[in-house]
């Protein structure tokens, strides 16, 4: 019998009453796993008004106490953290390695945030005329909102919610509703770090709920990680509504090699960052870019081979698999249909994992890893975010050609140079315009105490995820002049204040 997951609000597990729920599937076995719960306005409401109430005891709560809730959050991580990543693997279809990978890069922002008490401290002048101080306060927003995607059901949560817990808000998190239990669960071990009932709420559901969410006036700001139309969507009305809103988007990574690269490191590299988690997170690189007919040739020659041994199977065949299978179903058509048009369009696909079958497995969602070769820009499989085990080469004639496709690309998350030479690294790195920058580095994934984030249609709004940036977006500056008796001056002044 499948399980009716819930809601969390105000510290309980509590039903789904819309009437409208949705399946979670296993991904490796096509089977339903359990029914999530879509929340419409009236239960989002009741998780805003439970937060709203909670916040301002939370807020008063001196912030080395609320960094210390963090610091037990990360040794009640570390404890389940075999119980998370089962449940994550479970429902997202991950290799086990890579689910504890997906929870620990949660686990460090958490521990990046129990330094919030540092990351607060506002600013002060003494002195800053006669008799008068200056100084600005970061204070909190209230209550904030989290919408996040599928593909990170624990990262990409703890980006948004420890950030904002730290600062003394509370928050709503509305996550996938393909795979909900894992962020159910760390709510449940937010409550027990010590975080009080109201301050962390979890409202499953879909569009009903975002919608709710961007409408409602008691939250105050809106965090979303998702595909770039929904990223837009969510933007535009949130922003309409007066709230403070980042939202981060889509992805089509680049990764140029140049002639004199370490063609074997470059080959790993790619088949990594390529194939690992199926091709869905917003960094894999999705598309190589040999400099040079014969670099192309060889980095072809070396990758195919490579991509057809790739082990694929199900999180429950061993550490030594490679990847698992697509999220859905209707992921695994779409990857196969665009794959299907590559070949229509004339791309060479020089390994083809479309019939990839496991015994025993039939119904799940696997699809072996593809190869493209000579793929071009107005192609398909070039301009969507395939998010898929689909790596494409395009081939490029100099670096400055190289440098243009991937500048030109509507996207810019990720990129990434493989070269020996300082010289050229130097000089991708500045002019490139992405976001999140590797040299020799293919997944240039920054750790928690820098921040994240996209440039182009990888992103709407201003300021990063985690690193310093989560503190400013989570708080807002309150700035204080203050003048004591000394210094006061008798009689009105009509024009305005200036140090001249
Ligand atoms: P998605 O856009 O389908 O869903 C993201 C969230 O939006 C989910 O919570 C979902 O319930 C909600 N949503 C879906 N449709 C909606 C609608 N019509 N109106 C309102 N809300 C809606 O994304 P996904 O498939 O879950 O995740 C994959 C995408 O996320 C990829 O495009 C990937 O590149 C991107 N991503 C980006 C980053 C980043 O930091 N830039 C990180 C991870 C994933």
């Amino acid at each position: 019998m499948t399980r009716d997951l819930t809601h969390f609000i105000g510290g309980e597990h509590v039903k789904g009453s819309s009437g409208r729920f949705s399946d979670v599937y296993n991904p490796a076995t096509g089977e339903v796993e359990a029914r999530c719960p879509l929340a419409g306005a009236e239960e989002v409401r009741a998780a805003v008004e439970n937060a709203r109430d909670a916040q301002p005891a939370w807020a008063a709560t001196n912030p080395q106490r609320r960094a210390r809730v963090l610091m037990k959050f990360v040794q009640l991580l570390q404890r389940d953290m075999d119980r998370l990543a089962e449940a994550l693997s479970r429902e997202h279809g991950k290799t086990l390695p890579d689910a504890r990978g997906d929870v620990q890069r949660g686990l460090e922002v958490a521990e990046f945030c129990i330094g919030a008490p540092h990351l607060l401290k506002g600013e002060y002048t003494d002195g800053a005329g006669p008799g008068i101080d200056l100084f600005s306060l970061r204070q909190p927003l209230g209550v904030a909102a989290g919408i996040t995607p599928f593909n990170f059901p624990a990262m990409i949560p703890m980006w948004k919610f420890c950030p904002a817990l730290a600062c003394g808000n509370a928050f709503i998190l509305k996550p996938s509703e393909r795979d909900p239990s894992v962020p159910l669960m760390l709510a449940e071990l937010m409550l027990e770090a010590g975080a009080p009932p109201g301050i962390l709420n979890v409202v499953n559901g879909d569009k009903a709920a975002v919608d709710a969410i961007l409408d409602d006036e008691d939250i105050a700001a809106v965090g979303f990680v998702g595909s770039t139309p929904i990223a837009h969507y969510v933007y535009s009305r949130g922003c309409a509504a007066g709230k403070r809103v980042q939202c981060f988007g889509g992805a089509k990574n680049h990764m140029i090699v140049m002639p004199d690269a370490d063609l074997d490191q470059a080959v790993d590299a790619l088949v990594g960052a390529g194939y690992g988690a199926a091709g869905e997170r917003c960094m894999a690189v999705s598309v190589a870019v040999p400099v040079g007919e014969e670099t192309a040739d060889r980095l072809v020659e070396k990758l195919a081979p490579r991509v057809e041994s790739l082990k694929i199977g199900p999180y429950t065949a061993g550490e030594d698999v490679d990847f698992g299978p697509l999220i859905t179903d209707a992921a695994y058509r779409r990857v196969r249909g665009l794959v299907d048009q590559g070949v229509s369009e004339g791309a060479e696909l020089v390994v083809d994992g479309r019939d990839f079958r496991l015994q025993g497995y039939e119904n799940g969602n696997f699809i072996g890893g593809c190869l493209f070769d000579r793929v071009r820009t107005d192609m398909e499989i070039y301009k969507e975010e395939i998010f898929g085990p689909v790596l494409s080469t395009m081939r490029a004639s100099s670096y400055e050609e190289a440098l243009k496709i991937t500048m030109d690309n509507e996207y810019g998350n990720g990129t990434a140079i493989f070269t020996r030479d300082g010289d050229t690294a130097r000089n991708f790195l500045n002019r490139v315009n992405v976001g999140m920058v590797g040299v020799n580095v293919p997944i240039p994934v920054p750790l928690a105490y820098h921040t994240f984030g996209g440039w182009k249609k990888s992103v709407f709004g201003d300021l990063n995820q985690h690193g310093p940036d989560a503190f400013r977006f989570y708080t807002r500056t309150k700035t204080v002049t203050a003048r004591w008796p000394s210094g006061v001056k008798e009689g009105a002044d009509f024009s305005i204040p200036t140090m001249e």
